[in-house]
């Protein structure tokens, strides 16, 4: 267990590490961030932070002279990185990092659990394409197998012909069939040094562009329907990792049951909603799980919620929403409101009755 004032580094420098970093704070602990030059706004809310490239080892290494353990928010941090590192422990262990950076070995190792993932193929040439869209059909997506997110580095292919004209990057890529999904949910689990397992409610998710817009309880029948499934799933993943803080598997609710879509290693944004709204966040959760500290809470404290992502210039007349009852606006700092950027989220509750709101 990590004494108060003890330093936990923080690989990566988004919202995401910013909001590990307040939480981290509120428990006693000092954080500091590294993250190659960007606009990085964790560096804020940072006790300390270096803005280096992930090749460079001596700043690495006097990153890690200040830290008593480390964790990631980020999951392109190349994997070379801890093996530079010098300093253990760093959790989320290494191994759930390697699996999350391929989209075709996580769902490999996925599917090896028992999850069942969309129809998919590996896709290295032009012959590659050709054998999956007539083995697999259409409509599908393309997607590359490392560093896409938010959308970026998906084709959708609607018939033969549009694969016939698709650029191919020329890096490796994986071809998946489209999913009919009636809605989308994500399973957020937090796992502790020793074991213990607590998940949060899944909210359903909606996507616009390939981009999270909105998460939202009740989730309803759909999905509230494939959670034991999932749980389960989600639970054996954790535990073959040997897993320590927040992961995130995203699922598509059909028909047929949960299809597996793909893993985060780390707090995810379709769990924002759970600062408000739960009474221990996954951020709290995730560097409780980090520092060795018992888990909190994971139940939900409100009747209905609703996260909306601010997305681009959406961000610009946030701060009307201040005024509104148990609305919670968060903004990350960042200095350029690019089309398709995550500027913020606002959470709306409602509260249950009794719950000491007047
Ligand atoms: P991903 O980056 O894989 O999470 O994809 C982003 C979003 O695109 C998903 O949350 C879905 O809304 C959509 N999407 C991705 N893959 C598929 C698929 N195989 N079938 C249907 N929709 C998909």
């Amino acid at each position: 267990m990590l004494k108060p004032g003890s330093t936990i580094g923080i690989l990566g420098g988004g919202q995401l590490g910013r909001m590990l970093a307040i939480e981290g704070a509120r428990l006693g602990y000092r954080c500091v961030g590294y993250a190659p030059e960007g606009d990085n706004v964790a560096a804020e809310v940072c006790a300390d932070f270096f803005v280096a490239r992930w090749d460079d080892t001596a700043a690495l290494a006097a990153f890690a002279a200040q830290c008593d353990a480390i964790t990631y928010e980020f999951e392109n941090v190349p994997l070379s990185v801890f093996d530079t590192l010098p300093v253990e422990p760093v959790f989320p262990p290494r191994k759930a990092l390697e699996v999350a950076q391929d989209r075709l070995a996580e769902k490999r190792f996925v599917e090896g659990l028992g999850g069942r993932p969309a129809l998919h193929a590996a896709i290295d040439s032009r012959a590659d394409l050709d054998d999956a869209v007539e083995r697999i059909g259409t409509p599908g997506i393309l997607k590359t197998r490392r560093e896409g997110y938010d959308g970026k580095g998906q084709w959708r292919i609607a018939s033969a012909h549009d694969a016939e004209s698709v650029q191919l990057s020329g890096g490796p890529a994986i071809y998946e069939g489209f999913v009919d999904f009636g809605a989308e949910f994500s399973v957020i689990l937090v796992r502790g040094q020793d074991g213990d397992v607590r998940f949060w409610e899944s909210a359903r998710n909606v996507h616009r562009d390939g981009i999270l817009a909105t998460s939202s309880l009740p989730a309803g029948e759909a999905i509230a329907g494939q959670v034991e499934e999932t749980h389960a799933l989600a639970k054996l993943v954790a535990d073959a990792l040997d897993y320590v803080g927040v992961l995130t598997l995203e699922f598509f609710a059909t028909t047929n049951g949960p299809v597996f879509n793909e893993m985060a290693p780390r707090v995810h944004n379709s769990g924002h909603w759970t600062i408000e709204g739960a009474v221990t966040s996954q951020f709290a959760n995730h560097m409780r799980a980090v520092a060795g500290l018992p888990l909190g809470d994971t139940a939900t404290v409100a009747e209905t919620v609703t996260m909306t992502n601010l997305i681009g210039k959406d961000s610009a007349s946030a701060q009307t929403l201040l005024g509104e009852p148990d609305t919670h606006l968060h903004l990350y700092g960042k200095k350029q409101a690019r089309a398709g950027r995550k500027m913020g989220h606002v959470t709306r509750l409602t509260r249950r009755t009794g719950s000491g709101q007047s």
